[in-house]
């Protein structure tokens, strides 16, 4: 892919970690109050690669590494955490091949929403 990751720097800007799929009442009400705090989302994309769960679920931290520079150039590129130097650009958003995401939750509203269309009474 073209490196559009020179301009970008937005994969520094957040956390994004792989949480279970909500099954429970429990884990719904988890959710809920993981929402209603300012900066945390969830969103879940389509899981391609395991035909029993056809969902991946993630929470994500809306904050900024402060190894990123202005110039939107990590700081300690020979020295950047593993997780950093493992990433695979062409599995970003941004790139074609990522999985799209199917559901986002930015605020306690959408979630609610999403609840209500499912009819998962659950709060
Ligand atoms: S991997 Fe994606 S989000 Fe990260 S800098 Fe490159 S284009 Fe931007
Ligand atoms: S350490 Fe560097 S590559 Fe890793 S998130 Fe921070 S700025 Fe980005």
């Amino acid at each position: 892919m073209e490196n559009i990751c020179k301009t970008c720097g937005d994969c520094c800007n957040h956390i994004a970690i792989e949480i279970d799929k909500p099954e429970t009442k429990d884990d719904y009400e988890d959710i809920y109050w993981y929402v209603l705090h300012n900066n945390v989302n969830i969103f879940v994309t389509e899981n391609d690669e395991d035909e029993t769960e056809n969902e991946c679920w993630f929470i994500e931290f809306i904050t900024n590494c402060s190894a990123l520079n202005e110039k939107k150039l990590c700081n300690i590129y020979s020295k950047r955490p593993k997780i950093c130097s493992n990433y695979d650009p062409n599995c970003c958003v941004k790139s074609e091949g990522e999985s799209e995401e199917i559901y986002r939750f930015n605020n306690a509203q959408d979630f609610l929403k999403y609840l209500k269309d499912k009819k998962n009474i659950i709060l």
